[in-house]
């Protein structure tokens, strides 16, 4: 059965000992969360070692914002993904659309980090999702199948065991506008489609995906309640252990 998951991403964001304070938070509200809940907190390279020093003997895991497309070497300021997983990461995310857009991520580039990352032992949260062009032109399905093909179809059957995929609209990040959870609903049950397209109906619905895009405590409950919608990836409401666990328990 897929997996329920409630992922914080908390970008470039806090301080080392903001950061240690944050997770400390998350870890002394997890046990309201329900028990079939997953909890996930994906901090900056810096905060990794700490914070999966405060999560241990939680149940909360560990995950990094993004890796390597190198296994090691002479790649000046890379963090690999061997590293991620000496660290105690169990996830990382990839692809996110702010990498996408600041930092040239392409979809070549997103095969390369997720063998890595499968090879080393990590799981892949990949994000997924259309700009507000794209979506009033009508091309969301479109470029989300376009990414999903580019990226998940070089894998295997057995890899998608260990990946989620997140949708995040551009247009819904950091910016308040949440896609209405029938909007969020559609593209959830056309992901899961073009996944049974290559892997199988069996694949596709044990595949967590996830939600993202200005997901608070006061919408989360409506977005987890749709059929396709296994959790969120959550930015800004990460940053508060309250809001972040208020979420987690709107299931
Ligand atoms: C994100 O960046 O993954 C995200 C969903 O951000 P926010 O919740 O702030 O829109």
């Amino acid at each position: 059965m897929r997996k329920k998951i409630v992922a914080g991403n908390w970008k470039m964001n806090t301080t080392v000992p903001e950061g240690v304070e944050l997770a400390k938070a998350v870890v002394a509200k997890s046990a309201e969360v329900p028990a079939d809940v997953k909890l996930i907190v994906a901090t900056p390279f810096t905060h990794l070692c700490p914070v999966a020093q405060v999560l241990e003997g939680s149940s909360v895991s560990l995950s990094a914002e993004n890796c390597a497309d190198q296994e090691k070497g002479a790649y000046t300021g890379e963090v690999s993904a061997a590293m991620l997983a000496s660290a105690g990461c169990e996830y990382t995310i990839l692809g996110h659309s702010e990498r996408r857009q600041y930092y040239g991520e392409t979809d070549e580039k997103l095969v390369a980090k997720t063998r890595l990352a499968l090879a080393n032992g990590l799981k892949v949260i990949l994000c997924v999702g259309e700009k507000l062009e794209e979506r009033e032109a009508g091309k969301h399905f479109d470029v989300c199948e376009a990414q999903i093909k580019h990226v998940l179809y070089q894998f295997t059957e057995a890899d998608m065991q260990r990946i989620v995929i997140a949708y995040e609209p551009v247009w819904a990040i950091g910016t308040g506008k949440t896609a209405t959870a029938e909007q969020a609903e559609e593209i959830h049950a056309f992901i899961r489609k073009v996944v049974a397209g290559k892997f199988g109906a069996a694949v596709a619905d044990d595949m967590s995906i996830l939600y993202g895009g200005s997901c608070k405590p006061s919408n989360a409950r409506e977005l987890f309640a749709q059929p396709d919608i296994d959790g969120g990836l959550i930015g800004g409401a990460a940053l508060k252990a309250d809001d972040f666990i208020a979420i987690a328990r709107s299931y």
